[in-house]
């Protein structure tokens, strides 16, 4: 319930301007979020990096409003990507189909992808395309398909809560396009997604072990200690490398977790966000755990 009107007022515009703009926004993020600025963001990769963690880039703002927006997209990427190369950070970026332009004009947003992928490839680094919710689904694995074999360069997000997910699985690992794994975290029916989460998590580990299996370099994002578990016995038992698959997490979240993984020789990369159009990705966090809400609820009250 608490979940279902917290999805439904991440999409609610006249709370996220006002609460974007409002004097206790930095209060409110700074768990997730690395701060408002590019440098603020680097300063945090650069951290992570001297920590042996690998990063991707989530320069916040989805849904833009307009092409010339989607346009200021793409160049806050391309100076992220030059800040990658000049500080030899090892990170990746993440960017959303919706910000770089695909409610507008398909073309105008394939053109801006294809210069961040260009630009990625350049200096050694990918574009992992975020999945945002069902109905981008087939146009967004379309672009990425279409850029895997153009430049490769890129990296495909599946979602387990979608009943198509395995048969997408099956044919970008035909393409041999890299792919990461999460639960997915939109507002979905029950026409298109598992509406009961344990559905999603037996979906999730058949996936994943189909990845390690026959996958490219899989990402296995989830917080869920189970399925971190299961992922771990299975490598062991099919004697899988750490080289070939990584872990990925979001910034902030299970940071006991994430060390494990580190100090037992994994390989772990942070979804690392950044920017001042937080509201929608932020609230998708509260409502992943509720419980977010009394911690959060707590801080904004401390001196
Ligand atoms: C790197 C990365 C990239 C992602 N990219 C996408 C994407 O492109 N598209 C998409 O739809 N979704 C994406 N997600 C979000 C994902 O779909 C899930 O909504 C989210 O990861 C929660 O699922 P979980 O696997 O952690 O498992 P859950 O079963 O939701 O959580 C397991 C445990 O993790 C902890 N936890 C999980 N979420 C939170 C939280 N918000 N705050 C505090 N603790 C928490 C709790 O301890 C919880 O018990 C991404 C997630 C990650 C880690």
């Amino acid at each position: 319930m608490l979940r279902s009107l917290l999805l439904f007022l991440s999409g609610q515009s006249w709370l996220r301007h006002w609460i974007e703009t409002s004097s206790v926004a930095a209060r409110l993020t700074s768990r997730f979020v690395a701060g408002p600025t590019l440098e603020q963001e680097l300063a945090v990769c650069q951290r992570l990096n001297s920590e042996k963690i690998l990063a991707t880039l989530d320069h916040l703002g989805e849904s833009v409003k307009s092409l010339e927006e989607a346009e200021g997209s793409r160049d806050a990427y391309l100076a992220a990507l030059e800040k990658i190369a000049e500080l030899g950070l090892s990170a990746t970026v993440s960017i959303k189909l919706t910000q770089l332009g695909l409610d507008f004009s398909e073309e105008a947003c394939r053109d801006n992808v294809e210069r961040l992928v260009e630009r990625a490839k350049a200096i050694g680094s990918i574009v992992e395309v975020d999945m945002e919710s069902s109905e981008y689904v087939a146009r967004t694995l379309d672009l990425v398909s279409h850029m895997h074999t153009k430049h490769a360069s890129v990296r495909a997000v599946i979602q387990a809560y979608l009943y198509r997910s395995e048969s997408d699985i099956e044919d970008l690992r035909g393409r041999g396009i890299p792919v990461r794994l999460c639960k997915g975290a939109y507002s979905e029916s029950s026409d298109v997604a598992f509406p009961n989460k344990a559905d999603v998590d037996r979906n999730y580990v058949l996936l994943m072990t189909k990845l390690l299996d026959e996958g490219v370099y899989p990402a296995i994002a989830s917080h869920d200690e189970r399925i971190v578990q299961q992922a771990l016995d299975y490598v062991r038992e099919r004697n899988i490398s750490p080289d070939r698959f990584e872990f990925q997490m979001l910034y902030g979240i299970r940071r006991d977790l994430q060390r494990r993984l580190v100090e037992g020789g994994h390989r772990l990369r942070l979804y690392v966000p950044y920017g001042n159009a937080w509201y929608p990705y932020f609230m998708r966090r509260l409502a992943e755990r509720p419980a977010n809400v009394l911690f959060l609820a707590r801080n904004m009250f401390k001196k």
